[in-house]
C-alpha cells in the first residue's frame, strides 16, 4: 500500500432501494477505512436524472445507520470536500470537461441518435465486429475534431445539442493493478470514445465519478466487480488530467451470486426462494409494490452484517462469529477472493440464531415483551426472562418466540390429536389424577421437587416415564412441543398446572 492516508468512499446512485452487494460493498469501504485510520465517505451520485427515485438517497442512509456503518463525510455529516451529493456539484464538472477538449483529449460531438444508429447499421453491414464510436469511426462523424473550429463553434453556439467525449487513443495498452483481481491489460481498441458530458449540463458517471475521487483525495476504489469493464477509461482519464501521481488503488469485489452459484444474485431469486435481497423494507413509490427487508424480517443488524463480511471474505480462521470490533481489526483487502460469493439463506438465519442466543435474556425479553403486548398479554419482565432463557436455543429470530412460548401466557385450546392417538392410553386419566394428589402436597412446587415427587410415583405404580411425560405435557401444553415439561411446569407455577392437568384428564380423549 502507499502512504497515503486512507480515504475511500462509497458512492451509490440513488436508483432504487440498495441492493444487498451495495451494503457489503459499503461495509468493505467501512471496514478498510476502520483497520487503517482512514475516513469514510458516502457519496451521491445522482447525475444521471432519468435513472433518479424518490427516497431511494434516505433508503441508503437510512441502511448504512441500520448495519452500523458509520459516515465520516457525507451529505449529513459534511467534510472539507463537499457537496457530497453530485447534482450539487454540476458547477464543477463542466471545466473539467472542457479542459479535457483543450489538452486534446476529448471533443465535442454532434451526431443525432439517428446518425448514431446508422453509424452502428453500416458497421454491421460492412461486418465489423465492434460497432462503436471510437478511433477508427470518429473520423466519419459529426464531431470537432472532423469540423472546423468555427463550425464547432457556431453549433454551439446556436444551442446545436452535444456530448463531450473521451478521445481514447489508437492500439496501447493499459495496465492496471487491481488490489483483489491482480494485473488487469486492455488495449485501447477495444475501447470506444465514451460521453463524458452532456449537453443538459450534466456529466456521466465517468467524468463525475473520477474527477469527485481526485478532488475528495479518494486513496483507494472498492467497488463491486460490475465496475471493472470501466476501469481502463478511469485510468485514461486520471492519465489525461496528469493526476497519475494520486491515482487511488483500485480493487473489484467479487459478485454475491444466487444460492445455486449461477449467476448473480437478484431480487427475483429473494422473491422465488424467500429470503430479502434488501436491508430495509422497500416500497416502490411507483407501482407501490413492497420488497422484504432484513430488519423488518427480523435480523440482527450485527448478524447481517457479519454474514455479509464473509461472503467473499474471510479472516483465515475457522471463527464465523466475528463482532464488529473483530472484523474491523482482522480485515484485509489482500484477503476478498476473486470468485463470487454464494448467498447462503439457511447461513443467513444460522448466523442470527448466534446473535439471538448470544444476547441476554434481558434484552430479548424486552424484544420480545412488545410482541406480547401486541397481543395484549401482560406480564412481568420477570416471567418473560425467564421464558426466553427456555426457547432462545430454538429460535433463530425473536418473532418466532410465540410459536415457542405461548403456552408460557396461556392454556391450551385444543389437544393435538396425532400426539392424543400415540401417548392417551385408556389409564392415562386415572394415572394423572393420582400424580395430581401428589403435587397438590408439593409446598415448594420446581423442577427438582417435581421431578422426585414423580421418580417416587413412577417407581411405586411401577410405569415408565413415558407414560407421565408425554401426557403431562399434552394437557400444559396441547402439543408435543416446547421445552422440558418440568421446566414449563415450573414457570406456570403450581395453580396453573394443577388447572391445566385437570382440564386435559377431563377433557382429552381419543377419536
Ligand atoms: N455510482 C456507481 C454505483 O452506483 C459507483 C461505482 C463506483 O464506485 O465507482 O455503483
Amino acid at each position: 500500500m502507499n502512504n497515503r492516508k486512507v480515504r475511500v468512499r462509497f458512492a451509490p446512485s440513488p436508483t432504487g432501494p440498495l441492493h444487498m452487494g451495495g451494503v457489503r460493498t459499503a461495509f468493505f469501504n467501512y471496514l478498510f477505512a476502520k483497520k487503517n485510520n482512514g475516513t469514510f465517505i458516502l457519496r451521491i451520485e445522482d447525475t444521471d436524472q432519468a435513472r433518479y427515485v424518490d427516497g431511494a438517497e434516505d433508503y441508503i442512509i437510512e441502511s448504512l445507520k441500520w448495519c452500523g456503518i458509520e459516515i465520516d463525510e457525507g451529505i449529513e455529516e459534511g467534510g472539507p470536500y463537499g457537496p457530497y451529493r453530485q447534482s450539487d456539484r454540476k458547477e464543477i464538472y463542466k471545466e473539467f470537461a472542457e479542459s479535457l477538449i483543450e489538452s486534446g483529449n476529448a471533443y465535442y460531438a454532434f451526431d443525432t441518435p439517428e446518425e448514431l444508429e446508422e453509424m452502428r447499421e453500416r458497421l454491421k453491414e460492412e461486418k465489423n465486429s465492434v460497432q462503436q464510436y471510437n478511433a477508427v469511426t470518429r473520423g466519419d462523424m459529426k464531431n470537432s475534431l472532423t469540423l472546423s473550429e468555427e463550425e464547432t463553434n457556431n453549433l454551439i453556439s446556436k444551442g446545436e445539442q452535444y456530448v463531450i467525449r473521451f478521445k481514447m487513443p489508437e492500439d496501447e495498452n493499459i495496465i492496471v493493478e487491481d488490489i483483489i483481481r491482480g494485473t488487469v491489460k486492455v488495449n485501447t481498441n477495444q475501447l470506444d470514445d465514451k460521453v463524458l458530458f452532456k449537453s443538459d449540463g450534466m456529466p456521466t458517471y465517468h467524468l463525475a465519478n473520477v474527477v469527485d475521487d481526485h478532488l475528495m483525495k479518494i486513496s483507494h476504489v472498492i467497488r463491486g466487480e460490475e465496475w471493472l469493464p470501466s476501469l481502463p477509461l478511469h485510468v485514461m482519464l486520471y492519465r489525461a488530467y496528469g493526476w497519475q501521481e494520486t491515482q487511488p488503488e483500485f480493487a473489484h469485489l467479487p459478485l454475491l451470486l444466487k444460492p445455486s452459484g449461477k449467476g448473480k444474485l437478484s431480487k427475483r431469486d429473494g422473491d422465488a426462494l424467500g429470503f430479502p435481497v434488501f436491508p430495509l423494507e422497500w416500497t416502490d413509490p411507483k407501482t407501490g409494490e413492497v420488497s422484504r427487508g432484513y430488519r423488518e424480517d427480523g435480523y440482527f443488524p450485527e448478524a447481517f452484517v457479519n454474514m455479509l463480511a464473509l461472503l467473499g471474505w474471510n479472516p483465515g480462521t475457522e471463527e464465523e462469529i466475528l463482532s464488529m470490533r473483530d472484523l474491523t481489526s482482522s480485515f484485509d483487502l489482500n484477503k476478498v477472493h476473486k470468485a463470487g460469493a454464494k448467498f447462503d439463506h439457511e447461513k443467513a438465519k444460522w448466523f442470527n440464531h448466534k446473535y439471538l442466543v448470544g444476547k441476554s435474556d434481558e434484552k430479548l425479553a424486552r424484544l420480545y415483551q412488545k410482541i406480547l403486548k401486541e397481543k395484549g398479554i401482560k406480564v412481568e419482565d420477570s416471567f418473560v426472562i425467564k421464558v426466553v432463557s427456555l426457547i432462545k436455543e430454538r429460535a433463530n429470530f425473536v418473532s418466532e418466540f410465540w410459536d415457542q412460548s405461548w403456552f408460557f401466557f396461556q392454556a391450551p385450546k385444543e389437544y393435538d390429536s396425532k400426539v392424543v392417538k400415540k401417548g392417551w392410553k385408556d389409564n392415562t386419566p386415572g394415572v394423572l389424577s393420582e400424580l395430581k394428589k401428589q403435587l397438590e402436597k408439593l409446598e415448594i412446587f420446581d423442577h427438582d421437587n417435581l421431578e422426585k415427587t414423580i421418580q417416587l410415583f413412577l417407581e411405586g405404580k411401577e410405569i415408565g416415564m413415558g407414560q407421565i411425560m408425554n401426557p403431562l405435557r399434552l394437557t400444559l401444553v396441547g402439543a408435543g412441543i416446547g421445552p422440558g415439561v418440568l421446566e414449563i411446569a415450573e414457570l406456570i407455577g403450581k395453580e396453573e398446572t394443577l388447572k391445566r392437568l385437570q382440564a386435559g384428564i377431563d377433557n382429552i380423549r381419543k377419536e
